[in-house]
């Protein structure tokens, strides 16, 4: 099976460049796995034989950047974005781990020790996770695990027994039971088990991983599905208390009907997706709550004193436990108190210069929807500003295409790079 010409022409490139100074190299992960089920990726992931180091003598100090400490790779930068390139990688032993600081000879606290391709593909987490592509030679999918019949059968199974790796890294709950959500894949009996043994054990894993993994859920539409089967796992209310809290009360009905609306026009394309905007739609009806709607959230609040210090508060509550940057906070806040601006036309002209326009709008066009507004709600307000959105970006969105965060945050104010990377 060739998925050739399904691949980024800029992954083939990376590819190539570390292939010819002799370093195996193959596309793995996500991106594989959508292939065969058919789906576009939304980032592909490469696997090489080269060290962070040596990636970073073959692209150059300019074009690659190695970031992480827990699991460390680098980031190669082309003209459209990032892609994560990973040293295989082998499972340490015993021998190795012994006398390690906090290692219980569990969990696994570090994951860097180098090893050969078929050692890579064993320390993964699930056989649909673990096939290979090859997109420069001609060795096509390397299935060293059963991978491809296990998409072809919609069935989720760890490399090895399902218990140890997950107590080894208890974020393999949440990313087994995304699997289950996001593809309608079933659990293998003895995994299934495993995990609703154990979901109380993602209490466990890092908050910063655990904050990566929900931007993860958001950069896909199956947000409310994922969060109805994390539910139905009783992983929610360990993994995200708040949410759960809410889950199956009017506001958490408010909650993942905003969620699905969401979903269907990113599934349908055309929708301006972003973190920031992503985390809005999921805490506008605790905002709403906090700011004195909880009766009826689509009056919106009015504008005013203290509303602002009050948003923000109700944000950084509703994320708890997660630990949410600034960053993202004041993102989160400026595309909320938009929304009452959208139904006051004096200010259209600032409104329509707001580098948080385009999010607000779309969070508005989700509630007109939930809310049945109808059509005429939206008829002044364009989707894109042309005067802000039409030029090109003075800077490049390094955040902004196929790397992590593909499509996210062409806002105003860009992230910063990620620092720790994904810890994994
Ligand atoms: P997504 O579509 O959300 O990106 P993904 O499977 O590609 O899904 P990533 O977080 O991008 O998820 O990870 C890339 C690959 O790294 C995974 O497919 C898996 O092979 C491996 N991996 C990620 N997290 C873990 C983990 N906790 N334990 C073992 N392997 C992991
Ligand atoms: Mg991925």
């Amino acid at each position: 099976m060739s998925l050739q010409h399904k691949i980024e022409p800029g992954v083939e490139r990376v590819a190539s460049q570390l292939v010819q100074s002799g370093f195996e190299t193959y596309v793995v992960g996500g991106a594989v796995r959508d292939l065969l089920l058919g789906i576009p990726p939304k980032d592909y992931d490469l696997a090489t034989a080269a060290t962070p180091e040596q990636v970073r003598q073959v692209f150059g100090r300019r074009k690659a950047r190695i970031i992480g400490r827990r699991f460390r790779l680098a980031h190669v930068y082309t003209e459209r974005g990032y892609y994560e390139v990973s040293t295989f990688r082998r499972e340490p032993t015993a021998e190795e781990r012994r006398g390690r600081v906090n290692d219980d000879g569990v969990m696994l606290w570090r994951d860097n020790e180098y090893g050969t391709l078929e050692e890579d593909a064993r320390r993964r987490d699930f056989t649909a996770n673990a096939i290979f592509y090859d997109p420069v030679g001609n060795r096509g999918i390397i299935d060293l695990v059963g991978g491809v019949q296990d998409i072809r059968d919609g069935v989720v199974r760890t490399i090895g027994e399902p218990g140890k790796r997950l107590d080894e890294d208890p974020v393999r709950i949440l990313r087994a039971v995304k699997l289950v959500a996001q593809y309608g894949f079933k659990a293998e009996p003895e995994l299934d088990r495993c995990l609703r043994e154990r979901v109380e054990q993602i209490c466990r894993a890092s908050s910063a991983r655990l904050f990566e993994e929900l931007l993860k859920i958001f950069s896909r539409p199956f947000a409310n599905r994922t969060f109805t089967v994390f539910h139905e796992y009783g992983l929610l209310r360990h993994f995200w208390p708040n949410l759960a809290e809410i889950w199956g009360t009017p506001q958490g009905w408010l909650t993942a009907a905003l969620l699905a609306e969401r979903d269907r026009r990113m599934a349908a394309g055309g929708y301006s997706n972003s973190r920031a905007l992503a985390l809005s739609t999921v805490v506008f009806p605790a905002v709403a709550t906090a700011l004195g709607c909880e009766d009826d959230p689509s009056r919106l609040w009015e504008p005013g004193e203290g509303v602002d210090a009050e948003c923000r508060e109700a944000i950084r509550r509703f994320f708890q436990p997660f630990t949410v940057s600034r960053f993202f906070t004041a993102r989160v806040r400026d595309i909320l108190l938009l929304l009452p601006r959208f139904r006051d036309p004096t200010t259209k002209g600032r409104l329509l210069r707001h580098p948080e326009y385009k999010y607000g709008r779309e969070l508005f066009a989700l509630l007109a929807t939930v809310y049945q507004w109808g059509d005429e709600c939206l008829a002044e307000w364009p989707q894109h500003n042309p005067a802000l959105h039409g030029s090109p970006p003075h800077r490049r969105d390094r955040r902004s295409t196929h790397g992590r965060g593909r499509g996210h945050d062409q806002g105003h104010r860009r992230e910063p790079p990620p620092e720790a990377g994904p810890e994994r």
